[in-house]
């Protein structure tokens, strides 16, 4: 049994917040702390450039990889750690197209990150071998996968609605008209239990700054499945995923399975945050993450429409067909959500119109959700978002 007492001692989180917010960026793990000063002082300190023998940060993409994949259901030797996730979708395309080199249509859903579809269509220019990018509504996604696509590229879970997409169902039917599955799981990993062997994926890729709580910045994963991890070839063949970095050949030979897929030199002070925010999830089940989740989701929106009937949910009301977050809409949602964050209730805005609020049980209490709502009809109202403080737009929403 997880015990969500002692997952909530495992975060710092300041006094007097409500942090709906996991889904953007994951609250600072208190093992992280320590672990990026012991790694500054001890190992970069003292070890200098020894440590990438001695404190094992040539490895540690690989080892922190497969503590991710413990959390995707991926087998052990297939998930490795670094750049950015925008990188990583990069590579995990351009290694598909290759296997499916006859086909042009990469298919895709306008509930995707526009960044996965920025990456698709930069790609498609590089690659000049007239792919299109068909970009459909998510409902129209099972319909339109024929035998013209060669790619289906997927975030499994909405960022802006929370609707989750059936990962098991979509790659069953891409490889039965002959495509390949990128899945995204941006959204999903250490938010819901992920299945990527049990689902046949071909590639997925994520951040971990989200649910995996890595911190901000924190560097991108992929997984290639087994039957393909020694076929793929690398798009961004940097030295680290060569065979033999250090024989300086000057020519371009991949190295072993996952391995391929590393890029450049890793991001170690990162890593070591990171690592020590995965400490978090020894003896949590995920079974048991999901299910306290949907508990939070469910009693919020229950909640909110009560006490707010102005605010138009965004997300579907099946709690199976939805991830962790639930997002609602008002075309004053903007300012609604900066008097929030005022009062301490940190949760975020994606335009036009979406306030999003993410539900973790790790560090989320039932208390926490109805003192969010009472705060949230409190503004609501009496207007307290009404105000040229909370209309004026930061930089990042
Ligand atoms: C958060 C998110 C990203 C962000 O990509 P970065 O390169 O890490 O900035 C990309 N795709 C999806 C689906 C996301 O949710």
């Amino acid at each position: 049994m997880t015990d969500f007492r002692t997952t909530r001692a495992r975060f710092r989180l300041p006094d007097g917040t409500i942090y709906l917010d996991g889904n953007s960026l994951g609250p600072l793990p208190v093992a992280a702390l320590d672990r990026v000063g012991r790694m500054m002082a001890e190992e970069w300190g003292q070890q200098l450039i020894r440590g990438w023998n001695t404190a094992g940060w040539m490895t540690q993409p690989r080892r922190t990889g497969d503590r991710i994949g413990n959390l995707i259901g991926a087998p052990a030797g297939y998930v490795v750690v670094g750049d950015t996730l925008s990188i990583k979708v990069y590579q995990a395309l351009a290694a598909a197209l290759e296997l499916n080199p006859t086909r042009r249509v990469i298919l895709s859903d306008s509930g995707n990150f526009p960044s996965d579809l920025y990456m698709a269509d930069g790609l498609i220019r590089s690659l000049g071998r007239d792919h299109v990018l068909e970009v459909v509504e998510p409902e129209a996604v099972e319909a339109a996968i024929d035998d013209s696509v060669a790619v289906l590229l997927l975030t499994e879970v909405d960022y802006r609605t929370g609707r989750l997409h059936d990962m098991a169902a979509l790659t069953r039917k891409a490889h039965a008209a002959g495509a390949l599955a990128v899945w995204d799981l941006a959204h999903s990993a250490g938010a819901i239990p992920v299945d990527l062997a049990g689902a046949d994926a071909d590639f997925a890729v994520g951040c971990t700054y989200k649910y995996l709580n890595g911190g901000p910045g924190a560097p991108a994963f992929i997984y290639v499945a087994p039957r393909l991890a020694d076929r793929v070839r690398p798009a961004l063949s940097g030295w680290m995923g060569h065979q033999s970095p250090f024989a300086f050949n000057l020519d371009y030979r991949p190295g072993h399975g996952i391995e391929r897929m590393r890029v450049g030199t890793p991001p170690v002070i990162a890593l070591a945050a990171l690592d020590a925010a995965l400490d978090v999830w020894d003896g949590v089940s995920l079974a048991e993450v999901r299910a306290a989740s949907l508990a939070l989701s469910e009693l919020f929106i229950r909640e909110v429409e009560a006490r707010c009937p102005d605010l138009v949910l965004a997300s579907p009301r099946d709690g199976a067909r939805r991830g962790s977050q639930v997002s609602f809409r008002h075309p004053d949602g903007y300012a609604m959500m900066q008097a929030l964050i005022a009062q301490g209730v940190i949760g975020d805005f994606r335009a036009p119109d979406v306030m999003r609020f993410g539900f973790t049980p790790l560090y989320i209490g039932e208390h926490d959700v109805k003192a969010a709502v009472a705060i949230l009809d409190d503004i609501v109202s009496h207007r307290r978002w009404d105000q040229p403080a909370f209309h004026a737009r930061a930089l990042v929403t």
